[in-house]
């Protein structure tokens, strides 16, 4: 019997499980498929919530201790691992935004830098806009390159000693009386002191009778990308809903839609014509490079992307992290420490209020 059983192999349940194992005990964490290969994998790893000002403060809450904590996160993680996340702080410049003054009162509030600009100003930060118009700026804002940072962080949890089961669906909870004791698996039961489920949109397919109300399901989102020589695009650059995002090495993505239509992960065409002309009109120079790559994935979708986060209050040792909607990314770190404190009866970073697990 371990400590702790981690039910998901995405960034929230690899972030859990690195956090518990931080403090000596024993976790091990079960994967239906592959590791780290689905939302988290699919993500564009903004840094932020796109238009932050329009969530509700349990969200910003997540997401400025992140913001704060992802350069020394991912030094850490890569000092465990050998493996660089690509973190580059390249801020996002946001066009065409009618809401600015809101924007700016709510940014003033905040520990967040964020600056009107003029169409000239956009076009020095991005020289090479489709149409620069006036908009918003906001240079603290940055980016993981999610596939890098999730084999960090598998190869760091490896170095640490957490212990991977993958290939392995969770069939159900296991209980005696009041209380949680592990997973049922194809491949056996394993067993736990205290279990996590971390399962994204498939949540709801673990918890069964429990999830009562939680509203967690799949919202799909397709991604389009580009390759290009290294420097075309300098910023995020977020416009009408839709974003670009330049990595390192050239290549740049562009996201993303939204799509209610439950487990389907099907690729469409008229899912990539929205990509690429959203992608173009901000960048027209897109149009000549190259696409080489276009895939889907499926947010864990909540109410007004508010995750739970916090342990059943009937059934002994059961915990939630999930629902993290379009922001999985940039509340990791945060989500993953607020877990962690309320399991271990420590004084929470944030108050748990907001997330706790209603029934
Ligand atoms: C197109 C797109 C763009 C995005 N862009 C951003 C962004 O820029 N910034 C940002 O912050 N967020 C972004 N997100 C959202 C972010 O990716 C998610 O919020 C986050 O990855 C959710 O992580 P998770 O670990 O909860 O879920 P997942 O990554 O989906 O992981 C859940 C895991 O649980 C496993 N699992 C499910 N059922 C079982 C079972 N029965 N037994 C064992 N394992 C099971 C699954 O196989 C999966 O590996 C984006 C998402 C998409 C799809």
């Amino acid at each position: 019997m371990v400590d702790y059983l981690i039910i998901g192999g995405g960034l929230t349940g690899l972030l859990a499980a690195r956090e518990l194992r931080l403090t000596g005990a024993e976790v091990l964490l079960v994967e239906r498929g592959e590791l780290a290969r689905e939302s988290s994998w699919a993500g564009g790893g903004i840094l932020s919530p796109l238009y932050p000002w329009r969530y509700p403060q349990a969200v910003t809450v997540l997401a400025d201790w992140s913001r704060r904590h992802y350069v020394r996160l991912v030094a850490d993680i890569q000092a465990e691992s050998g493996l660089d996340s690509e973190f580059i702080q390249n801020g996002l410049l946001v066009q065409g935004s009618d809401e600015s003054d809101q924007a700016l009162s709510w940014a003033e509030q905040r520990d967040v830098e964020m600056l009107r600009v003029n169409a000239r100003e956009a076009a020095e930060l991005e020289p090479r806009l489709g149409l620069a118009v006036d908009g918003l700026w906001l240079p603290q804002i940055g980016q993981v390159r999610n596939p890098r940072l999730l084999q960090a962080l598998i190869e760091s949890c490896r170095q640490l000693g957490v212990q991977f089961k993958e290939n392995c669906p969770v069939e159900e909870l296991l209980y005696q009386d009041d209380k949680v004791t592990g997973a049922k698996t194809a491949k056996g039961d394993l067993l736990a002191k205290s279990v996590v489920v971390a399962g994204g949109a498939w949540s709801e397919q673990i918890l069964a009778e429990l999830d009562k109300g939680l509203g967690v399901e799949p919202v799909k989102g397709q991604m389009l990308l580009y390759k290009a020589e290294p420097g075309l695009v300098q910023r995020i650059v977020l416009s009408g809903g839709h974003y670009i995002i330049p990595r390192r090495d050239g290549h740049i993505l562009a996201g993303s839609t939204l799509e209610y239509m439950g487990f389907d992960k099907t690729l469409t065409e008229q899912g990539r014509q929205q990509l690429q002309l959203a992608a173009e009109a901000i960048m027209p120079a897109l149009a000549e490079v190259p696409i080489v790559n276009h895939w889907a994935g499926l947010r864990p979708g909540s109410p007004d992307g508010i995750p739970h986060i916090g342990m059943h209050s009937r059934v002994e040792g059961l915990y939630i992290s999930v629902g993290h909607f379009r922001n999985g990314v940039a509340m990791g770190p945060a989500s993953a420490r607020l877990l962690v404190d309320l399991m271990l009866g420590r004084e929470p970073i944030v108050d748990p209020t907001p997330y706790a697990w209603k029934i």
